[in-house]
């Protein structure tokens, strides 16, 4: 049986979710497939002996656009926020060190050296300009500033976003802002200052937030407003223009009907999006298939606080790779946000593998959990085994903005101009934080919106 709708969302994480609930909104029915069983993608939280785990994002940036999504969908209630001042750990020779988050704060730690200090007034009272081509993360650091910097806090920072390798991560790309700041103002620090006075108004707050019950509660939120529009276990796995401008799409799983739409948005990882798109077109597979993904396993302890013998008073720590341990970094869950664990326990989060440790990605849950519990136990102090483990393996976990990535994206797009009604959704797009994916998705939402007008 032909299905047919205005609009149909492929993919039903939060990018595809938002995209159909703004339609939705807006008076347009919509249908959203999903593949697997429950609607989410890598946003998935889990309770567990009393344990509230996050097996994917651990928390996000609350933005005044999620805010107000939240507001819409009544769960704003459920929204908990980190402390704002909390500090983040760098592990440097062994030891946690506070990583300097002001510039007062930057210029008196003894974590950066003089030489990089000096680099910063450099760019302050300088004038650079970027190269012509693109340039990687690791290139431009050293290039404005130092080895040092790439290796205590820049790459580290960098695993935490990304999983990514700053030597193949596109500047232009991962962090345009920074490319942007040296582009028009010569120096990074004041085309900050530049950019943070030109923005009218109260400051927004951006504090680390979750919900009570975990980040699936705005995934639940918007499956629950879509109501029977979302159908989990099927799909797409054909598409073909008709004639009217129009497209068809077959659906496999539990609905095996074929969906006809005007509007289709891809909200599904780029593998699938350039085979589906391949079918119109084959030109779009070479543009989609370079876009690596970072497998990342995400392991989860519980010990007794008073089995740990640090204070556990943070946000986590970041591990650079130059220090030979296998952990990226760790959330410490309890200590930032309250029901995370059951009364005298702390849950700790540890990310394992991404882009420089592919590797990580083909070990057992087991040998994952005793590598995390291993150097875990030397990092934090820690001398007994955990109460509670939990291991989880993303396969293809997020995707790389690595060199050449805009210029990727500036051909899907040329090509996707030659089909009105096809749109893309994802984190490969905007930035892969959940704010982010949030942003494009209500984009795309607007663009659809107004093709209907
Ligand atoms: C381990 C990890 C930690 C992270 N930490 C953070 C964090 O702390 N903060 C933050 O902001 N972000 C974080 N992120 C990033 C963020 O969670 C993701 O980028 C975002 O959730 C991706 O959403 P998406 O909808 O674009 O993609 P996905 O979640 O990948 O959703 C794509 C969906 O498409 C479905 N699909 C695939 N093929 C088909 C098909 N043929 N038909 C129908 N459906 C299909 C899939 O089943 C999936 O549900 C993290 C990500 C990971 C993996």
């Amino acid at each position: 049986m032909t299905r047919h709708a205005p609009a149909l969302v492929i993919g039903g994480g939060i990018s595809g979710l938002v995209c159909a609930y703004a339609l939705q909104k807006a008076g347009i029915d919509v249908l959203l497939v999903e593949a697997s069983e429950r609607p989410g993608g890598v946003i998935s939280s889990v309770s567990h002996d009393g344990f509230l785990l996050e097996l994917g994002p651990q928390s996000f940036t609350g933005s005044s656009q999620l805010r107000s999504l939240c507001a819409n969908l009544g769960i704003v209630d459920q929204l908990l926020e980190a402390p704002q001042h909390a500090p983040r750990y760098v592990l440097v020779n062994g030891k946690l060190r506070v990583v300097p988050m002001s510039p007062p704060a930057f210029f008196t730690s003894s974590l950066i050296n003089v030489p990089t200090k000096w680099a910063l007034v450099r760019d302050i009272f300088g004038n650079s300009v970027p190269p012509e081509g693109d340039e990687s993360v690791a290139a431009f650091i050293r290039r404005k500033f130092s080895g040092q910097l790439l290796d205590r806090l820049v790459g580290p920072f960098v695993s935490g976003v990304y999983a990514g390798d700053p030597e193949k991560l596109s500047i232009r790309s991962a962090f345009p802002q920074l490319h942007e700041d040296e582009k028009t103002s010569g120096s990074i620090v004041r085309g900050m200052l530049r950019l943070a006075k030109s923005k009218k108004g109260p400051r927004e707050r951006s504090p680390l937030s979750t919900f009570r019950e975990g980040n699936e509660t705005l995934i639940r939120a918007l499956a629950n407003k879509l109501g029977s529009r979302v159908v989990t276990k099927t799909s797409a796995v054909n598409l073909y223009g008709q004639n009217d401008g129009s497209f068809h799409v077959s659906l496999e799983g539990a609905s095996s009907d074929s969906v006809s739409a005007r509007f289709v948005i891809f909200a599904t990882p780029t593998d699938v999006t350039g085979n589906l798109l391949a079918q119109l077109d084959p030109s779009f597979a070479p543009l989609l298939a370079p876009i690596e993904y970072a497998a990342v396993a995400v392991i989860s302890l519980g010990y007794m606080k008073q089995h740990v013998g640090h204070a556990l008073d943070g946000f986590g720590f970041l591990v650079p790779r130059s220090s030979g341990l296998r952990i990226l970094g760790t959330v410490w869950n309890s200590s930032l946000f309250p029901g995370r664990a059951p009364d005298d326990h702390a849950l700790l989060t540890t990310f394992v593998g991404g882009a420089t440790d592919p590797a990580a990605a083909t070990l057992s849950p087991e040998e994952l959990i005793g590598i995390v519990q291993h150097e875990l136990a030397s990092v934090l102090s820690i001398n007994t085994p955990p109460r509670f483990c939990s291991a989880t393996i993303w396969p293809r976990a997020l995707p790389q903005y690595n060199l050449g990535h805009g210029e990727r994206l500036a051909s899907v797009k040329k090509s996707l101009a030659r089909f009105p009604g096809l749109f893309l959704a994802g984190n490969y797009l905007r930035g892969p934080a959940i704010g982010a994916c949030v942003e494009q998705a209500l984009a795309v939402a607007e663009e659809v919106k107004g093709q209907l007008a």
